[in-house]
């Protein structure tokens, strides 16, 4: 396989070796991903599909073989917040410097910094106000450091309204963040809370990119000996907070606000239809362009969410236009998401807009 400078192993070549397979099995019927890859090792791919004018279409060029993926879920863990928040436990080894080296063995060209859950509330409001303006600067540094390689979702002292706003100003005004990173809930409110309503009169008004992440709500913890919020929870929660933002009217009173939603829209996709039957059809005041309608216009990142199950909910909910890549690194390694990806089925025009396209939209700046 050296002779065409792809591995099994690494990304790049497993895509091309995956796309191999899914052409080739048509050439050796019945043949496992294994048996097929232990053919091509021993028999060499030109010699097993000759002439057939497959390999050289799939094999050159490699649109594949890097992607120059765009990963809009991608967290930083600023050292001074870490070192703050004592209670953080996540990983304490993680640096731009190895983001970009696992970006660049990944196909990954540039990733969309946030941080996440518990974020910078702690029941403190100055503590919020200074630990947020501490993970902006250090993710607008971030992509200073290492130019084009980062963006960043900022992070806002949510549930405080006031300073919310004060940091949206900065973050966008000062910094150039990309969006704002918030969570499905704070404290036991879902983003349809009047509380929130200020900040996203704001962002509506700066049309701006909403990045919502899931949290673990206070009133869903330790629900059963062996729970962990983790596993399930946080996936409800992304449907809880949609809810919320139907029933407050708070997308139809901020309908320019664009919306992505982590892990192939946790729970949401499967359960739209009964959310939809059971908000009446002439209730425009809360779903202007009905609840199906507005669900479609949301975005949807596919982090550690693309096994067969959630991908045929999603693809069957939204256009592809609205489908991202995002991984959940450090949390997540890559793969947990590019390898279920890479064998899902998607045409090579389709994983292109997942992979890059339509953050790229998105996000003008990052055009290449
Ligand atoms: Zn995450």
């Amino acid at each position: 396989m050296k002779q065409h400078g792809f591995r099994s192993g690494d990304l790049a070549g497993d895509l091309v070796i995956d796309r191999w397979w899914q052409q080739g099995v048509s050439l050796m019927a019945g043949a496992t991903r294994r048996e097929f890859l232990k053919a091509l090792a021993a028999t060499g791919a030109g010699v097993m599909l000759p002439g057939s004018g497959l390999l050289a279409q799939t094999a050159r060029p490699s649109a594949r073989a890097n992607p120059r993926r765009i990963d809009v879920h991608h967290h930083m863990q600023p050292p001074e917040y870490l070192r703050r928040r004592t209670q953080q436990t996540t990983n304490r080894n993680w640096t731009p410097a190895k983001s970009v080296e696992d970006m660049d063995k990944n196909g990954t060209a540039t990733a969309i910094l946030s941080v996440t859950t518990p974020g910078v509330w702690f029941g403190d409001p100055q503590e919020a106000r200074a630990l947020a303006r501490i993970v902006n600067e250090y993710g607008a540094q971030a992509n200073r450091d290492h130019p084009g390689r980062f963006g960043f979702f900022a992070v806002l002292p949510m549930p405080d309204p006031e300073g919310s706003l004060r940091e949206i100003e900065y973050a966008f005004d000062v910094l150039k963040a990309d969006g704002v990173g918030l969570f499905t809930s704070y404290q036991d409110k879902w983003l349809g809370d009047p509380v929130f309503a200020p900040a996203f009169a704001e962002l509506n008004r700066r049309r701006a990119v909403v990045f919502v992440h899931v949290t673990v709500p206070n009133c869903c913890q330790n629900l059963f000996p062996g729970h962990s919020g983790f596993r399930a929870e946080v996936d409800y929660d992304t449907t809880r907070t949609v809810e919320s933002l139907f029933m407050s009217g708070a997308l139809a009173k901020f309908p320019d606000i664009r919306f992505i939603f982590v892990h192939s829209g946790g729970t949401l996709p499967v359960m739209a239809g009964r959310i939809n039957d059971r908000i009446p059809r002439d209730r425009r005041d809360l779903a202007p362009l009905g609840v199906l309608g507005e669900v479609k216009k949301f975005y949807y990142e596919v982090a550690h969410a693309t096994y067969a199950m959630p991908l045929a909910a999603l693809t069957k909910l939204v256009p592809m236009s609205q489908i991202l890549f995002g991984t959940d690194y450090p949390v997540e390694p890559f793969e947990t998401t590019t390898l279920p990806l890479a064998e899902y089925g998607f045409s090579a025009r389709d994983l292109q807009a997942i992979d890059r396209g339509n953050a790229e939209r998105l996000f003008p700046r990052l055009k290449a």
